[in-house]
């Protein structure tokens, strides 16, 4: 230490009040490969926790998972509750297996329910919801925002900083779109971008991104480099879900 340097002004005292900023929620994806029509469907079963409290949901089982069981169990979460974010079959297949084994129910749109019973187990929800809104499971909320098109049904799940997109918008892509007799395939996709840009788009850039299949991405990348979303020429990737 140079001895001609004046005193260093003293540094303030610790203070007896930190603030703790609140624990990260934490996110661990699951990928299951569905098996239908001889094609292989590798899905993302997501888990969403809340380390400090232990409050845990199950985003779209579409398989029964034995990594996700014995997750849960290492950090002893306790499951509040079974989301989907649309009523596909490879989004819900181990609804029941994984709702009678927490005892919790399963969380659906309304407007997905046609979708639901159609296979071997019986997966079909039992909390309908009509419109948007906030859920609670214990620590855990968790907003709803619908966004048709993929699936009339088809719904993000937005808790604090973390978004799951199920079908609607992938890595650099968004979801593919069927006519209904209601609307034509290109009717739904429009709605689907609309939902997209007015709901999605407008959240904070670093909102982080899990899709339903594939790997995840956050707001400012798609906003920049989704092709389907910010209208340069880029053609998108194909997207089969
Ligand atoms: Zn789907
Ligand atoms: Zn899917």
């Amino acid at each position: 230490m140079n001895p001609r340097q004046p005193p260093a002004t003293p540094r303030s005292a610790p203070t007896t009040t930190r603030s703790i900023s609140p624990q990260r929620l934490l996110v661990q994806t699951f990928p299951v490969d569905v098996m239908r029509w001889g094609r292989r469907f590798r899905e993302n079963i997501q888990l969403l926790a809340d380390p400090a409290t232990g409050d845990a949901v199950i985003i779209d089982p579409g398989l029964e998972s034995p990594a996700l069981e014995a997750a849960i169990a290492r950090r002893n979460l306790k499951i509040r509750a079974i989301l989907n974010t649309h009523g596909h079959f490879d989004h819900i297949e181990a609804n029941d297996h994984d709702r009678r084994r927490y005892k919790v129910k399963v969380h659906a749109h309304r407007a997905d329910r046609h979708f639901y019973g159609k296979t071997k187990a019986p997966n079909k929800p039992d909390v309908l919801w009509d419109a948007e809104g906030e859920l609670t499971f214990g620590s855990l909320k968790i907003r709803v925002l619908h966004v048709p098109g993929h699936s009339r049904g088809s719904v993000f799940f937005l808790a604090r900083d973390l978004l799951f997109s199920g079908d609607t918008l992938f890595l650099e892509n968004v979801g593919m779109t069927h006519g209904d007799g209601r609307a034509t395939s290109g009717q739904m996709m429009r709605l689907q971008l609309e939902g997209i840009r007015k709901k999605i788009l407008t959240l904070p850039p670093s909102v982080r991104v899990f899709p339903g299949h594939g790997p995840p991405t956050d707001i400012g990348h798609e906003k920049a480099h989704n092709p389907r979303l910010t209208g340069k020429r880029r053609r998108a990737r194909p997207v089969t879900y």
